[in-house]
């Protein structure tokens, strides 16, 4: 069973310190050092030069893995990770499979596919997107998963248990409950600043009639 930690960062925590064992075998042998990469896009704001400026946070994180299962971690996060080109690309992903999903429920027939062509390529790339993506979730042993929008903690998931145990152990304060505990649903940021809006919008509406 695959846990997810909350880990607290900051000033206030010390590094955070990963187990000297691969997280999917546990092996203490022949370990290299594996980064992910974790990022948010803090904001996005129209510059004077007319383009965009965009603000965001990037944590690497540099753990101990051993080299069998190296590769299809580094693999995996690669495809889940939160950079602008990952979201593009899984972008591209999803729009490919809506579409293969209106070509095989459409009226079109199965025989008459490859008269499509190099239209073909876009549904394909979806399907085989998705399917890449969803074997990468289940194949991650350490999987940074996203920066909490309203504290300074990230949440990784790892597929081993035991792994998990051993992490918290060696970050007992950054990942104690009473550092890491969610933000209660009312006290979100977002949440309000989503009712504000709406709140206007109505009375804006009320005025206008
Ligand atoms: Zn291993």
């Amino acid at each position: 069973m695959s846990q997810l930690v909350r880990v607290a960062i900051g000033e206030n925590f010390p590094e955070i310190q990963w187990p000297a064992c691969c997280p999917e075998c546990g092996t203490t042998k022949s370990l290299i050092r594996n980064t992910s990469r974790l990022g948010k896009v803090k904001s996005i704001r129209p510059n004077l030069q007319g383009g965009l400026t965009m603000k965001s946070e990037v944590m690497y994180l540099n753990y101990w893995i051993c080299p069998q299962h190296a590769a299809e971690t580094r693999w995996a996060n690669r495809l889940l990770e939160k950079s602008p080109v990952m979201h593009l690309i899984r972008f591209i992903f999803y729009v490919g499979v809506v579409f293969a999903i209106g070509l095989i429920f459409g009226p079109r027939r199965l025989e008459t596919f490859p008269d499509l062509g190099p239209l073909l390529a876009l549904p394909l790339l979806g399907i085989l997107g998705v399917a890449s993506l969803i074997w990468a979730r289940i194949a991650t042993s350490l999987w940074p998963i996203r920066f909490d929008p309203d504290q300074d903690v990230i949440e990784i998931q790892f597929r081993q248990a035991p792994y998990a145990t051993r992490f918290r152990v060696m970050n007992r304060e950054a990942t104690s409950a009473q550092n890491t505990e969610e933000t209660p649903w009312y006290k979100r940021a977002l949440l309000w600043k989503v009712i504000v809006i709406v709140l206007f919008f109505m009375f804006m509406a009320r005025l206008m009639k």
